[in-house]
Parts: C-alpha cells; sequence; structure tokens
C-alpha cells in the first residue's frame, strides 16, 4: 500500500507519497518526473522560472544568483 505514487515506481515512500529517488526530485526542480536526461539539455541555462541566461554559480545567472542569495541570507 505505501509505495510511491509515480506510475511504475514500486518503492517504499518516503515523503509526501513519493519514494526518496521522485521526492528528491520533486524538491530539486519541482516536478518528480524531471529526468537526467531533460536536464542535460539545459545545463547551462539559468533555473530561474523563465530566465534562459547563462549560469554563473549553482545553476543561475549572476542577476538571480545574486538575488537567491540575498534571499536566502535575509
Ligand atoms: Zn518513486
Ligand atoms: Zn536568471
Amino acid at each position: 500500500m505505501n509505495e510511491c505514487k509515480i506510475e511504475g515506481c514500486y518503492k517504499p515512500i518516503k515523503a509526501k507519497g513519493l519514494c526518496s529517488m521522485h521526492h528528491q526530485r520533486w524538491r530539486r526542480h519541482g516536478d518528480p518526473l524531471v529526468t537526467k536526461v531533460r536536464q542535460s539539455l539545459y545545463p547551462h541555462t539559468c533555473q530561474w522560472l523563465k530566465c534562459e541566461r547563462p549560469t554563473v554559480s549553482k545553476g543561475f545567472c549572476s542577476k538571480h544568483y545574486y538575488i537567491k542569495r540575498t534571499l536566502v541570507l535575509v
């Protein structure tokens, strides 16, 4: 009964109805079905919503990395 809600995945649930792998993807990408294949299509693009600038650090462009850092530190 306590299996991951993702179709075809039968691993035990870790949180939110997802197994540890899918839960980690959901936390990281906001989508448990995101795979490394899709990720590698845009390896150097800012992960900010609708931003397609090249990344400078931790997956963000210079502007959004600054915003992210400021938000985290406050
Ligand atoms: Zn799963
Ligand atoms: Zn950006």
